[in-house]
Order: structure tokens, then C-alpha cells, then sequence
């Protein structure tokens, strides 16, 4: 499932990709209703004809402004469980999964694919994405504006969850999902069953700088990926045959890349799985 390193390489994959081109033809595929929640497949014919200025990203969100003739046009895009943007050259097919392709004006195409369609395009008009209730609730975002530990603490004082879970609200950190919190608290050496309220300043100091170097560490081994990049179409770690590019996550009775005497655990937090050193995660 994506999280703030993958979607971070899909925005710097669509700056590559798209960034200064016009969109020629616009197709919806098979669901894409679903995706184009709460607008109309219809709606997404607009895009023709605009072109790509800029590419942004806050949290788990993908911001394009586009150029038309009536002036900004925002396409929001969240990845949700399995989306992914793809570039195809126009002639090849289309990717499994495709649920909108946009023809750009140099021979290739932009796919939108996703198998599940839990992930979701909507235009913004005027591209004033500020004015979107979902993303005005984000906090900063870690990698655009680093974490201020100091306020980070204040939040955790008024929690009664587990730092694990805690870790999981966007509006305190928006992108850090399961795998990264999982990833970030071995870094740390935190037991993530520990109150958030628990944590010292100092314990949540070394929790940030652990949480921005799992994402760097997680966005070094996925970019850049796709055509004209190294390797193929970007892959998530749920999709079989994927290797695991974590730390961590995933790795139930590995030993620990910290401490490298204890076992990989796997617990279940929130109904979502936790993996922890038992031995050096305190
Ligand atoms: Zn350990």
C-alpha cells in the first residue's frame, strides 16, 4: 500500500513524465466511476487540451495544476490500496487495471491503474486544492517541512493510544502509514505498544529523525522506477512476487537490522499488523 516514499516517487515520476506536456485525449476504463468519486467520468473530458504546469505532493496526495484555456484546472490524486500512474507510448496496451489514460503530446500515455479501487482522481476547480476539507486537515508534511518535534510531543501528550497507532493520524503526520511507523520505531528503538504519552522529548526527537530516515531510506530503493528510469512499473510490497525493499515490515522471525541478536515479531495494533524487536525496542 503506498505511503509518503511511494507516493513521492510517483510525483517525481509524473514531474518527469508529464510536466510541460498538453493532454491530447483523455479515456476512461473499465470502474473508473469509482476512481472519479465524487465526479463524473464526463466530468474528466475537461482535461483535454489543458497542459501539465506542476506537480505536487502533501502526505499520501498527488496535486497537479493543469493549464486551460479558462485558466487553472487542479486533478487531485490519491493512490488509496493500489493505485499506481504508469507511462505507456500510445501504441502499446494498456496496463491491467487501467482506469484512465490520458494521451500526452509526445507519443505517450499517462495510465492511472488500480486493482482496487479504493484510490480516487477528482478535478479541483481553480486548482485551489487549500479549500479541500481532507487535505486542509493535514498537518506538515515530514519530508516537504520536517517534523517539529516539540509540537509532535504535545500531540502525543494528549493521546491515550499506542505510538504505533498514534503515528497513523495524518493530521499529525500525513504519508506515514503502517509500514513506515513500523519501520521508523525499530529505527528509534521504540516498542511501539508504548503510550504515545509516554515518550520523552528526547525519545521523540530520535522518533523523527528515525521517521524521515525510513523515508529516505524506503524512496532511495524505489526511484526512480519506470520508463526512461531504471527497472520497471513501480511495485508494492503486498503484490506477489515483489521483494521487500523494508527493514522490518514484513519480516516476522527475521533477526533485527539494529540490534542483530533479537527476532522479528508480528503483532496486530488497531487491526493492523505491528513487526518490533522485542530485544532492543524498549
Ligand atoms: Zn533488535
Amino acid at each position: 500500500m503506498p505511503e509518503l516514499p511511494e507516493v513521492e516517487a510517483a510525483a517525481r515520476n509524473l514531474r518527469r513524465w508529464a510536466v510541460g506536456r498538453r493532454i491530447e485525449a483523455v479515456r476512461a476504463g473499465a470502474g473508473a466511476t469509482r476512481i472519479f468519486r465524487p465526479a463524473s467520468a464526463r466530468a474528466l473530458s475537461k482535461l483535454a487540451g489543458s497542459r501539465v504546469r506542476e506537480v505536487k505532493r502533501r502526505g499520501k496526495n498527488l496535486l497537479l495544476t493543469l493549464e486551460t484555456p479558462s485558466g487553472p484546472l487542479g486533478l487531485w490524486s490519491h493512490l488509496g490500496m493500489t493505485g499506481k500512474w504508469l507511462l505507456r507510448a500510445q501504441d502499446d496496451p494498456s496496463p491491467r487495471f487501467s482506469r484512465l489514460a490520458l494521451d500526452l503530446d509526445d507519443g505517450t500515455r499517462l495510465d492511472y491503474a488500480d486493482l482496487r479501487l479504493f484510490g480516487r482522481v477528482r478535478l479541483v476547480a481553480g486548482a485551489r486544492f487549500d479549500e479541500l476539507p481532507d487535505l486542509r486537515a493535514l498537518g506538515p508534511d515530514p519530508l516537504e517541512d520536517g517534523i517539529d518535534a516539540p509540537a509532535l510531543h504535545a500531540r502525543f501528550a494528549k493521546s491515550k493510544l499506542p505510538v504505533k497507532v498514534a503515528l497513523l493520524d495524518q493530521r499529525l503526520l500525513p504519508g506515514v502509514g503502517n509500514i513506515q511507523a513500523s519501520e521508523a520505531l525499530n529505527r528509534a528503538g521504540l516498542d511501539p505498544r508504548r503510550p504515545a504519552r509516554s515518550l520523552s522529548l528526547a525519545e521523540v526527537k530520535t522518533l523523527a529523525r528515525a521517521i524521515l530516515a525510513s523515508i529516505r531510506f524506503t524512496l532511495a530503493k524505489l526511484a526512480p522506477r519506470g520508463r526512461h528510469g531504471a527497472d520497471g512499473d513501480i511495485e508494492y510490497v503486498e503484490e506477489p512476487g515483489t521483494p521487500n525493499p523494508f527493514r522490518v515490515y514484513g519480516r516476522e522471525g527475521a533477526i533485527c537490522p539494529r540490534c542483530r541478536k533479537g527476532k522479528i515479531a508480528r503483532i496486530v495494533q488497531a487491526a493492523r499488523a505491528t513487526f518490533y524487536c522485542p530485544r532492543c525496542q524498549r
